[in-house]
């Protein structure tokens, strides 16, 4: 039992989510209420972000499965306090892979999620996307005018930084840094005559993108694909990356685990007895006959696989998974067969365990109980069947217990 589920709410998964499970959430909460897509979210992305830094940490999610919020914020026993990081932060790491340090050097990162259809990872596919990035302006290489035409501002000496004196009491003042307002924080200035007509000495333009994204067979959901250096661009930076994340849409048939392919099938209790032939449509379109021999014998709950049937490999795509059935079986309604023919019937199946005649035992000696339906809303169906007893059992017999299943 969890203390409170507040993170676990947060993220929409239950307190025994797996790790698969809170990392697909969180990509899904993360990607759509990122700033730059949800700028008047900040507050539900930072919530989010911190609910997956707890719960991804098995340590983390331990103390506040036990202790809730508040054992997180005062840190646990170990001390150290207990503050978060940055959600940007959580997102870079999460999506960029790389640390903060690295990537203050760097544009930024452009995220994107793809939907794809099981069929696509199945056949492998090719997606073209348009992106928006900033680029760094071609015609003045960045530097917004002229060669040589940039001066240093005058008001911060290039810093971009402003210091003010400011005095809060007679003797006593603060020191207060702004951004510069002369230069917007540049460091330099340029002439209105000197700037660049393409990008009006802004340095950079914004620029369409278009990307072609090739999703190889095998991959997975959430997997990531990285255009090295196609992201944002700035003066005297190493260009961000584009990174796309694959989304895959639920399939109505198949379910995916790891390389192996699960489905359910029905089978009628003829087939499951007799053997059957059951087309299923493959994720490239062909057709598999699922073949079950005469003699061979399908029970409720069996689960049997076809090898080389699941996903391809990433990579490998000749290798692949398996189609794994999970089979249930139908049985024919009541009263299927006219109760002359059920003696019939009977003759065909294996002979009952207890295969004494009830009319050849002493009556006195049992009780007849029914069985009923147990869900009591439904409209009671008889079944007819003999309960044994003991003759101590007698005071206490109130009909048969049912289980249901
Ligand atoms: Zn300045
Ligand atoms: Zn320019």
């Amino acid at each position: 039992m969890v203390k409170e589920t507040g993170f676990y709410d947060t993220l929409g998964v239950a307190p025994n989510a797996t790790a698969d499970e809170l990392k697909k959430a969180y990509r899904k909460l993360a990607l759509k209420y990122h700033p730059d897509k949800n700028p008047k979210e900040g507050e539900k992305f930072k919530q989010i972000s911190q609910a997956y830094e707890v719960l991804s940490d098995t340590k983390k999610r331990d103390l506040y499965d036990r202790g809730g919020e508040k054992a997180i914020k005062e840190g646990g026993t170990g001390g150290g306090g207990g503050s978060f990081a940055s959600p940007m932060d959580i997102f870079d790491l999460f999506f960029g892979g790389g640390s903060r340090m690295h990537r203050e050097r760097k544009g930024k990162n452009i995220v994107h999620q793809i939907t794809v259809t099981l069929e696509d990872l199945y056949n492998g596919a090719t997606r073209k996307l348009s992106v928006q990035k900033n680029a760094v302006c071609e015609r003045c290489e960045g530097r917004g005018s002229r060669k040589g035409a940039a001066q240093v501002c005058i008001s911060c000496h290039g810093t971009g930084m402003q210091v003010r004196m400011h005095q809060l009491l007679p003797g006593m003042v603060q020191q207060v840094s702004t951004v510069c307002s002369s230069c917007q924080g540049q460091g330099q200035r340029i002439n209105q005559k000197d700037r660049c007509k393409t990008c009006a000495g802004r340095k950079i333009l914004r620029q369409k993108k278009i990307l072609e994204v090739h999703i190889d067979k095998g991959m997975r959901d959430g997997q990531k694909i990285v255009f090295h250096g196609e992201g944002d661009q700035e003066p005297g930076l190493e260009p961000g990356d584009i990174i796309i994340v694959l989304d895959q849409r639920e399939h109505p048939r198949f379910t995916r685990r790891g390389a192996d392919l699960i489905m359910s099938m029905e089978l009628e209790l003829v087939e499951a007895l007799c053997g059957f032939k059951k087309p299923v449509q493959t994720l490239d379109s062909r057709t598999l006959l699922i073949t079950s021999h005469p003699g061979e014998l399908i029970k409720p709950g069996d689960t049997k696989c076809v090898l080389n049937e699941g996903m391809p490999t990433y990579r490998r795509p000749f290798e692949k998974g398996r189609l794994i059935i999970n089979f249930s079986v139908v049985f024919p309604p009541a009263d299927f067969l006219p109760k002359h023919k059920l003696k019939e019937l009977e003759r065909y199946l294996p002979e009952k365990m207890d295969a004494d005649q009830p009319e050849s035992m002493d009556d006195d000696l049992y009780i007849y109980a029914d069985l009923e339906d147990c869900d009591v809303e439904r409209r009671r169906r008889r079944n007819h069947q003999y309960y044994y007893m003991d003759e101590d059992d007698y005071g206490s017999s109130e009909g048969v217990q049912c289980h249901t299943s």
